[in-house]
């Protein structure tokens, strides 16, 4: 998990790259991918869309 990113709070999961805005949801993102391969629905649907800039 990487911190904070410029001025805006964003954390993102390691292993899939999702991005949160809060640190707990790319906590649990990175250990649901370590443990089962694969990124859950309920914790991705708290990631950051992210607009790619
Ligand atoms: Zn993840």
């Amino acid at each position: 998990m990487v911190g904070a990113r410029g001025d805006l709070s964003i954390y993102r999961c390691e292993e899939c790259d999702l991005e949160f805005e809060e640190r707990i949801w790319a906590q649990r993102c990175e250990d649901h991918d370590r443990k089962y391969q694969a990124c859950s629905i309920d914790i991705a649907r708290h990631a950051v869309m992210s607009k790619n800039t």
